[in-house]
């Protein structure tokens, strides 16, 4: 089965093509950086625009570079939720228009669950069952994983989610948006020994996480900088580094603490933050301490893209599970409300 998949849930249109025998055919990217920079983050309603523009060329380029035609396409599955609203419905009515101009099923897919599934696009893919660490935008969590669709929430972020809060402290820097990578940049010629910032919610014990006092904490260090003679290009690296090794430092203890807890030796990684090299590195030296694998998507796949979701929206297609008059998009929609595959949404 040929699957088409559309991600336009925030500020990335996303388009590829999966074939459940041979695997990822080809796939393109387009990033809106360019549309919101200007403005420090996303503009809802540029976004939807955006990918009025830019959704249908990336699906004729595709298919071009797959050597395919429409006729080739037997499934389209596109991001339902959670997101922008607007850029939901940009994505959900040209994949429902298309797939009914073209006589084929569509089916709405779940963000998150293609964030999740995004590793089972490399050659080495995980076993079930598992713990996923899901690192994005706007989510951070621990999630249990028996199967597809048969998730338990383990932790979560209780404020920020990690890579919002890797933006916001871009912004105190001031580097761009997205602000995750630049921070991850600059951290690399930071002094590790010059700060030394709070590891939130490790010391007691259970799953969730809290970034907003470790932000507190960096805007802290930011002013103390400025009011001692300015706020170096040294001190912008060195706080950079001291910020993303208190957040990989958190990263490491509560994964290893969630894996005890459940018995489990491997865990997944997956969302734009698990493109981070020095949180890949630390989660693979602490894991295989203890005899346990990691598993990541490549970088390109950690944030968002249209691979993940056709390869999402292929393995519950696979199963039956079509779109109905009834389906929505849902700008929030918990992952524990996705029924297990097979099993058809109540
Ligand atoms: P969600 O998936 O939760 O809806 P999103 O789609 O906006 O949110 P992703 O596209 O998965 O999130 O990831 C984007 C986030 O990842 C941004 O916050 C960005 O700063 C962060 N990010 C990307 N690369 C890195 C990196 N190398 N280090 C740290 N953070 C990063
Ligand atoms: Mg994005
Ligand atoms: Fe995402």
């Amino acid at each position: 089965m040929r699957v088409l998949g559309l991600e336009t849930s925030c500020d990335e249109t996303g388009i590829a093509l999966y074939d459940t025998e041979r695997g990822l055919l080809s796939h393109a990217l387009f990033s809106q950086i360019d549309v919101h920079v200007e403005y420090g983050g996303v503009v809802p309603e540029l976004a939807s625009r955006d990918h009025v523009r830019k959704a249908l060329p990336l699906i004729q380029q595709v298919l071009e570079s797959a050597g395919l035609t429409t006729a080739d396409v037997d499934a389209i599955a596109y991001t339902a939720g959670p997101g922008l609203v607007g850029a939901l419905m940009v994505g959900a009515t040209l994949a429902r228009t298309l797939a009914w101009t073209w006589g084929i099923p569509a089916l709405g897919v779940h963000h998150m669950e293609g964030h999740l599934l995004a590793p089972m696009l490399e050659e080495e893919r995980p076993n079930f069952p598992f713990v996923a660490l899901l690192v994005s935008g706007g989510h951070t969590q621990l999630v249990r994983v028996d199967g597809i669709g048969r998730y338990k929430l383990l932790g979560e972020s209780l404020d920020d989610a990690a890579g919002e809060a890797f933006d916001k402290v871009a912004k105190m820097l001031g580097l761009p948006y997205p602000g995750g990578p630049h921070v991850a940049k600059l951290a690399e010629s930071g002094d590790p020994a010059r700060f030394d910032f709070p590891r939130p919610m490790t010391n007691r014990p259970g799953l969730d996480f809290s970034f907003s006092g470790l932000k507190t904490y960096t805007l802290n260090t930011v002013h103390t900088c400025e009011s001692e003679g300015g706020l170096s290009a040294r001190d912008k690296a060195d706080i950079a580094r001291a910020f993303e090794d208190a957040v990989v430092g958190t990263m490491v203890i509560k994964c290893r603490r969630a894996l005890e807890q459940e018995g489990l030796s491997t865990l997944v990684m997956a969302g734009g933050v698990s493109a981070n090299r020095n949180l890949r590195a630390e989660l693979a030296k602490a894991l295989s301490k203890k005899g346990a694998m990691v598993f990541y998507p490549a970088p390109q796949f950690c944030t968002d893209n249209g691979a993940m979701i056709a390869y999402a929206g292929a393995q519950r297609l696979l199963a039956g599970e079509r779109d109905n008059e009834d389906t929505r998009v849902r700008p929030r929609w918990p992952m524990s409300e996705l029924p297990p595959i097979g099993v058809a949404a109540a």
